[in-house]
Formats: C-alpha cells, sequence, structure tokens
C-alpha cells in the first residue's frame, strides 16, 4: 500500500510499504476512506516529538471500513464503518476504567502516527478495536464526523468541560487555530453569554466570529487584557481556554481569568511558562490541564447527527489520499493558504456501504 512516512526532521513522503495485518486478537485492518493531517504532525517533522521513530506513518484521525478482524474482536464487523480515535484505549487499566483514556498505561493512549503507524494510508492496523474506535450512524458522511477524531473533542474536554462552562459564562479562547476554533463552536453547547477569541492573526479571528465568537482581539495590536476588563465589568474572564501551546500565551491566560474563573489550559507546551503565583495565590483560581480522553465522542456525534454541531466549516481543502504530500504543503503553509483542515480522500469503494456485512472486502 501508498502511506505518508516520517523519515527524520523535515523529511517526509509517499512510499510503498507493506500493507498492515492482524498482529494481535484484538486488532482490526481498517480501509482508510478520509484522513486529516494535525498540527501534531508538523510538529513530528519538525523533530519536536524524538519518540515518533524515522519509518513512522504519521495520522491519528480518519475514517474507514473495516476490512479484517482478529479472533478477540466481538462487537465490529468486517464492512463497519468506522471512526478511528487519536487515543486507543485498552479498556482494562486503571485509567480507561475512569474513562480517562490519554492516560491509559495498557498500551493505549496516544500511540496512531506517533508510536505506532498511523493512518495517513491506504490502510491502517488497529489496535484495542473494540474499545478504541467509534461506529458511524450510516446517516452521517466521513467529513460530518472526521474532526471527532481529535479537534473536537480536545477542545471540548480539555478547553470546554476542564474549564466547567456555565451558561451565561463569558469564555475567552488564546487562540483561533483549529483547536482554539473548535472550542469557541463547542462553548455554544453550554449557553456562554460571551466568546471571545483571540489571535495574533486577522484571517483567523475573521474565522472565529464565523463560527461563534461575539468579540475577537487581536493581541498582537490590541492590549487584550484592557479590552477583557472592560468587556467583563472590570472582572476579567469566567473561563479562559488556551489553545496555542507558548509560556507568553499561558501567562495572558492567567492575567484575562476572573478572580474564582478557571484556566483550561489545552495547548502543547515545549517550554517551561512561568506561573506567577505571586499575583494568583489570592484569587481562588483553578488552573487545569489535560491530555484527550475522546470519552465525550458518542455525545458528540448525537449532536451532530441531531444538527446541533456541524463541523465541516472546518474542512478548507480537499485532496486525493494519494496527493498527502500536497495537503501537508497546504497546510504547513496555512498562513498564506488560510488552511484550517485538509481533508483526504481515499478512493471510493462501491462496496463500502454494502449492506451485508459478511461480504468479502478485498484489500
Ligand atoms: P495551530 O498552531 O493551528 O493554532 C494556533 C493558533 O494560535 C494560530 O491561529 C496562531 O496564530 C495563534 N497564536 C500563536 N501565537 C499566539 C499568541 N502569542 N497569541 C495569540 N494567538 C497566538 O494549533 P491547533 O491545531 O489549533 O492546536 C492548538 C494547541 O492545542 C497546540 O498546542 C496543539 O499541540 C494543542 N493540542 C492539544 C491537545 C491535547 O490533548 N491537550 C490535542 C490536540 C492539540
Ligand atoms: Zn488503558
Amino acid at each position: 500500500m501508498k502511506a505518508l512516512v516520517y523519515h527524520g526532521p523535515g523529511q517526509r513522503s509517499w512510499d510503498e510499504v507493506p500493507d498492515p495485518v492482524i498482529e494481535q486478537p484484538t486488532d482490526v485492518v481498517v480501509r482508510i476512506e478520509t484522513a486529516t493531517i494535525c498540527g501534531s504532525d508538523l510538529h513530528i517533522l519538525k523533530g519536536d516529538v524524538p519518540e515518533t521513530t524515522p519509518g513512522t506513518i504519521l495520522g491519528h484521525e480518519a475514517v474507514g471500513t473495516v476490512i479484517e478482524k482478529g479472533a478477540a474482536v466481538s462487537t465490529l464487523a468486517v464492512g463497519d464503518r468506522v471512526l478511528l480515535s487519536c487515543i486507543t484505549s485498552c479498556g482494562r487499566c486503571r485509567f480507561c476504567k475512569e474513562t480517562r483514556y490519554g492516560l491509559c498505561v495498557g498500551g493505549g493512549g496516544w500511540i496512531f502516527g506517533h508510536l505506532i503507524d498511523g493512518m495517513q494510508a491506504e490502510y491502517a492496523r488497529v489496535p484495542f478495536a473494540d474499545t478504541s474506535v467509534f461506529k458511524v450512524p450510516p446517516e452521517l458522511t466521513d467529513e460530518q464526523v472526521l474532526f471527532l477524531s481529535d479537534i473536537l473533542p480536545t477542545a471540548y474536554e480539555v478547553g470546554v468541560l476542564n474549564g466547567g462552562v456555565q451558561p451565561g459564562d463569558t469564555v475567552a479562547t488564546v487562540g483561533a487555530g483549529p483547536v482554539g476554533l473548535a472550542a469557541v463552536l463547542t462553548a455554544q453547547l453550554y449557553s456562554s453569554a460571551q466568546i471571545i477569541a483571540l489571535d495574533l492573526s486577522d484571517a483567523r479571528l475573521e474565522k472565529a466570529r464565523e463560527f461563534g465568537a461575539n468579540v475577537t482581539i487581536n493581541n498582537g495590536s490590541e492590549n487584550a487584557l484592557t479590552r477583557v476588563m472592560e468587556l467583563t465589568g472590570m472582572l476579567g474572564a469566567d473561563v479562559v481556554i488556551e489553545a496555542v501551546g507558548v509560556p507568553a500565551t499561558f501567562e495572558l491566560c492567567t492575567e484575562l481569568v476572573r478572580p474564582g474563573g478557571r484556566v483550561a489550559n489545552v495547548g502543547v507546551h515545549g517550554h517551561s511558562a512561568a506561573l506567577h503565583l505571586e499575583k494568583l495565590w489570592s484569587r481562588d483560581v483553578t488552573i487545569t490541564t489535560g491530555l484527550v480522553d475522546t470519552f465525550s465522542v458518542p455525545q458528540l456525534l448525537k449532536l451532530v447527527a441531531g444538527g446541533q454541531l456541524d463541523t465541516t466549516p472546518f474542512i478548507t481543502h480537499r485532496f486525493p489520499l494519494s496527493e498527502t504530500m500536497l495537503g501537508y504543503d497546504a497546510f504547513a503553509a496555512a498562513s498564506e493558504t488560510h488552511a484550517l483542515k485538509v481533508v483526504l480522500e481515499g478512493e471510493p469503494v462501491a462496496a463500502e456501504r454494502a449492506p451485508d456485512k459478511d461480504l468479502a472486502f478485498i484489500g
């Protein structure tokens, strides 16, 4: 099969590689029909993620069809269309039993396109399939559910739910990339009174208004603290969501939050950030951190099916899966291409929606 292979910092190519096979009885093999690229893939390519070894197939967000299953897989059938989560759950360890799948110590967690081969490929091996994938309701398209692999549950779980957003809250999101915009979208599920989006890019802020932000602030050209104070009766925001991952934005979040408010850090940080306890100690502020668990995917699927959540506006570009290299070029040059999410489309298969689940699927 063909796949996007990481060959060390700065190097990727679309290679011919061996087809994946069932290695454990709990595995399935999935034919990838729709995939996408994440900012984390770019981090790996920059060399920021040393545990990802050269030769790894990238990608951890996709929808596909089960073409082969291991002997122990009991809840999935060949022919099932499934959403592959960025997080794998062994289903048995202490953390999986607490639905903290991101912390799985039984062989799961963030492994796809990181510690094992990922999904920017024609086929992928999916470990712990019963406890890790989500069947896609037949009425929903791949594109409607694709971003429930990662950015939607990330923003919702680590931003909105960890931040404890309540009806009537003022929510400020620092960073209006795909994750920050997903926080703008999912904060609206809780009828926030006011959503303030901050970013350095006016193009991203325009997107934030399209996604439902009431107010946008370019914190490169405006004084963000002054503006947020004016907008909140000089108190600060009830909830501030950090969706960038640099020290300056974390520190900004702790300035923008009101006394008694909550800062939910979502950004992946590569450097230490200052925690200004000399200012914060008396302000009753709660700060949360987290890796996405994807426990909210069933709930998000229901919201998509019910029409309360539309994630298709994230799509700015589409490429055939065979042109994944061009997809990366467009995604990596987001400041020029205004890319948010790039959809990679596998070759259509006539039999893929066949009602007979026992049909033989040929890889
Ligand atoms: P992105 O890089 O596409 O977007 C970041 C946005 O922040 C951009 O729009 C950029 O213009 C803006 N920005 C940069 N510096 C800024 C500053 N000083 N002030 C305000 N805005 C600034 O990233 P993304 O894909 O949206 O992801 C956001 C963060 O979430 C990343 O750190 C990513 O690694 C992280 N993430 C975390 C998890 C998790 O489980 N915790 C999961 C996925 C992604
Ligand atoms: Zn586990």
